[in-house]
């Protein structure tokens, strides 16, 4: 089957689907996104994904380009024409396509909407869960607003690249005190010897990951003592348990910090049961596909 992306208001088969070479998005990184997981056909926490693009859009001065319903229309449509059961839908807008300038174009130009969406396959996240995967640390060198979900990733994907190269999975930034902000595309998480969870306070130095405030419904409805605060690359390595969370992989445990293991080596109870009972806590929208099984 073909897979359809919208653009600008029509779908398209995903190979013809372009945006303008002036567009700001391109031209400038002038442009926000969200990744929502798709899962038994439904989106998980798209009130929370939603809300969050507004706020990147409205930080930015960028138009809200059409109604939430109108969006969630164009969202589930692009997961139901994709027939994605299981995977993610991304949301990209730009602030439009205007003559090259640095100046912002007038606040009337339309922005520029891409929505695409494709399966992910589960079972390989269940296997890189069950192992564990590495991390490597990196200093932060990204603007200073990563709490707004901008494609401006280029420092994030010469992170990842350079965790590949490393033979790890994901990059932890490191700020100018040696604290973690957070992963390349992901929030960091640890858990100490007493079974405490600790992760970054979202101030303007992370993103406020939708799965990352999911996690903390579901640590809260536990009982389980929760610090939001920062953590060194040394307390990380000293933990009992490391994780990272995302849409599109929620829990993930975390079993080496440059090469060295944390706590035995292997995926720890917590962070393994956090990740069994995510979609406890979810918001499921109804379903793309009606009548999805
Ligand atoms: N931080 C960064 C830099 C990210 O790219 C992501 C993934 N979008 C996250 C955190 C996790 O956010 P979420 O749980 O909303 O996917």
């Amino acid at each position: 089957m073909s897979r359809i992306a919208y653009v600008n208001g029509r779908y398209v088969p995903h190979r013809d689907a372009m945006v303008h070479i002036e567009d700001r998005g391109y031209q400038y990184a002038d442009a926000v996104y969200e990744v929502c997981e798709v899962s038994q056909g439904r989106l998980v926490d798209s009130t929370r994904h939603f809300d969050r693009l507004e706020r990147s859009l409205n930080e930015l001065r960028i138009r809200q380009p059409m109604s939430r319903g109108a969006l969630m229309t164009v969202v589930l449509q692009t997961v139901a024409r994709n027939r994605v059961r299981n995977g993610i839908v991304y949301v990209q807008v730009s602030r439009g396509v205007a003559p090259r300038d640095h100046f912002l174009p007038p606040p009337t130009l339309p922005p520029a909407v891409v929505v695409t969406a494709r399966a992910v396959d589960k079972a390989a996240g269940e296997r890189s869960a069950r192992k564990g995967i590495g991390v490597i640390t990196v200093p932060d060198n990204r603007w200073g607003r990563p709490d707004i979900k901008s494609v401006q990733l280029l420092p994030n994907t010469l992170a990842k690249q350079a965790a590949r190269e490393a033979g790890a999975s994901e990059a932890w930034f490191v700020d100018a005190t040696g604290n973690v902000t957070e992963g390349g595309s992901s929030n960091a998480w640890i858990v100490t010897h007493d079974g405490r969870l600790v992760t970054r306070q979202a101030d303007r130095s992370i993103l406020r990951g939708v799965t990352r405030t999911g996690v903390l419904d579901l640590v809260k409805r536990r009982n389980l003592t929760i610090e939001e605060r920062a953590f060194s690359v040394e307390e990380a390595r000293g933990a009992a348990e490391a994780f990272i969370t995302s849409a599109t992989n929620p829990v993930t445990p975390v079993v080496r910090i440059d090469g060295h293991p944390v706590g035995d080596g292997t995926p720890g109870p917590v962070s393994l049961a956090l990740r069994a009972a995510f979609h406890e806590v979810t918001e499921m929208s109804r379903p793309a596909i009606h009548g999805i099984k």
